[in-house]
């Protein structure tokens, strides 16, 4: 080992679902909108200029932060964006987890939760889901240094009532509990509701699944004035620009757009709900998702070799080499052409087998 290497911060990093550069390939691996993002943002970003990126935009997103605000009927001062949710989310970890007692999180949920607690050295320990693969809230019932869960969670897709999230946030009143509502837009009801009578309570947003906004890296946290503080202390002891003058406009474009966005999340809904049933026929068994993806595996068939014959036809989906969950599939919902074709491959692939 050479001598430097030594103070060298070594992290085991999160690995992203694959974005193949061949766009002729039907992509349900990392649950990206299947439809383009509101026409108010098209609008909005044929009219932006160079000489609004000369500057430094605005640190505050002050344009973006108020649409969103309004979007949720809080206030302003209750709004921290950031550069996609995972940005929101190391921000926050790295705000209010900082306790020598270990931060609660389900031990099958979003993979990068373990990645921060690692970069930043927070102390953790993973709850197990039940066989069913639900939150059992009891579990986090006792001494903690924090909590996160998503909601619904992710890969499963199960959702757990607005009344569980409240004893969760109830049993932890001393320390900050995070509900990440990456999904909460496919079905159930937010926590921004338990926002008034929670001071520790967070919850963090994208624009990446039910705006279609992935790629402009849009997320946002909720919470109370004095938690948004904390936060805005810490981004502006970091880096005062996160949020960059296209994100504003753009998001803030996309965040009025009420319309548009019922629109494509019911279209969305009523796909998934018809894949269930397609996907129910075809073999596969699945919790019940409240997601933009169902968490599926077949009663006969290893998850591994359909995800590499469905690879081989240009259908992406996510499999996932871990315990207790390396034989599900994550399939995002996509169009219903694109689920169509899906079925079609799936149905011809299990009749020759
Ligand atoms: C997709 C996802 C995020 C991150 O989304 P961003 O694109 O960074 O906003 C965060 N949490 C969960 C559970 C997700 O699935």
């Amino acid at each position: 080992m050479r001598e430097w290497e030594k103070n060298v911060r070594k992290v085991v990093p999160y690995v992203p679902g694959e974005q193949p550069k061949n766009r002729n390939i039907i992509k349900l691996n990392t649950n990206e909108n299947p439809y383009p993002p509101s026409p108010k943002v098209e609008e909005a970003l044929r009219k932006m200029n160079t000489d609004a990126i000369r500057r430094y935009p605005d640190p505050a997103a002050e344009r973006l932060v108020n649409a969103i605000a309004a979007q949720h009927g809080v206030s302003p001062k209750q709004v921290f964006p950031g550069v996609g949710s995972d940005d929101v989310l190391a921000m926050a970890f790295l705000t209010f987890f900082n306790s020598e007692k270990p931060v609660l999180f389900p031990d099958i949920t979003y993979s990068f939760y373990d990645v921060w607690a690692d970069l930043f050295r927070i102390p953790y320990e993973c709850m197990p889901l039940n066989e069913s693969l639900e939150i059992v809230k009891e579990d986090y019932y006792r001494e903690n240094g924090g909590v996160i869960f998503p909601n619904p969670n992710a890969p499963t897709g199960v959702l757990i009532p607005l009344s569980e999230v409240e004893d969760i946030i109830s049993h932890n009143r001393g320390v900050i509990v995070m509900v990440d509502e990456a999904y909460i837009d496919f079905g159930g009801v937010s926590a921004v509701s338990l926002l008034d009578r929670y001071e520790n309570l967070l919850i963090i947003r994208t624009f990446s699944k039910s705006r279609s906004m992935a790629g402009m890296r849009i997320g946002y946290a909720i919470g109370s004035e004095e938690l948004i503080r904390c936060l805005n202390d810490v981004k502006y002891s970091f880096n005062s620009y996160t949020m960059n003058e296209a994100a504003i406009c753009l998001g803030e474009a996309a965040a009025s757009d009420r319309e548009y966005f019922e629109m494509t999340r019911s279209k969305i809904i009523q796909t998934r709900e018809r894949s269930k049933k397609e996907l129910a026929t075809l073999g596969f068994v699945f919790p019940d998702s409240c997601a933009n993806f169902i968490f599926a595996k077949h009663e006969k068939v290893p998850a591994k070799e359909l995800f590499e014959a469905l690879k081989k036809e240009g259908i992406y989906v996510r499999y996932f080499a871990k315990p207790r969950i390396d034989n599900y599939l994550r399939i995002t919902i996509g169009t219903d052409e694109e689920m169509d074709a899906l079925f079609d491959f799936l149905r011809r692939y299990l009749k020759n087998r």
